[in-house]
């Protein structure tokens, strides 16, 4: 009697011991991803990363310096994304991370773990610095015929007749075809030259 009751006890615990391990898939976790990032053409941020084994797809986020928190930008299977649908002020720092996932055998998402964390600077356009102090025709979908310059460095802008605008350095020199509402909202403030 004894006997046969320590041998139930035995196959209890064996059968608690083995049953949870049936479910293998769920129990297994993804390697995080690993992200590195570089400026296009057309200054956007391409992003790529490292083929994760199990994963059936990758899931990209970001903040940019006025989001509170990172936001879903997109899910994919692929293994590059180039994040166009953004609005960041030349200058400022956008952040990316990507995860890793998996379906499981009951049609739960698995995640991995969230990739390092990539910083971007978003560049300021490239534009021909001799068209300075001439009017721009050419931008059919401004608000008005004028533009301003834009020094990123100072966070100044300018009338483009500013005698300051020529002194700006190429790489700080941006055009815009924003209000004044607008460039102020990003930080800009106007020259005390010109007075835009
Ligand atoms: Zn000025």
């Amino acid at each position: 009697m004894k006997k046969r009751l320590l041998s139930l006890l035995l196959l209890l615990t064996v059968l608690t011991t083995f049953l949870p391990t049936t479910n293998v898939k769920a129990a297994e976790s993804l390697a995080k991803p690993t992200v590195s990032i570089e400026t296009t053409k057309s200054n956007n941020p391409k992003l790529s990363w490292n083929e994760v084994s199990d994963a059936d797809g990758y899931r990209v986020f970001r903040k940019t310096s006025t989001d509170k928190k990172y936001v879903k930008v997109t899910t994919t299977s692929k293994l590059t994304y180039t994040d166009s649908k953004w609005k960041a002020t030349a200058g400022t720092t956008v952040k990316y991370y990507v995860k890793a996932y998996y379906k499981d055998d009951n049609g739960k998402t698995v995640w991995s773990k969230q990739s390092t964390v990539k910083k971007w600077t978003v560049p300021s356009k490239k534009v021909e610095v001799g068209d300075a102090g001439k009017i721009a025709p050419d931008n059919k979908n401004s608000k008005n015929d004028t533009y301003y310059i834009l020094n990123t460095h100072t966070m100044k802008y300018h009338l483009p007749t500013c005698k300051d605008v020529p002194k700006i350095k190429k790489e700080n020199y941006a055009k815009s075809t924003d209000s004044k509402k607008e460039l102020e909202s990003k930080g800009y403030a106007g020259c005390k030259h010109c007075n835009p």
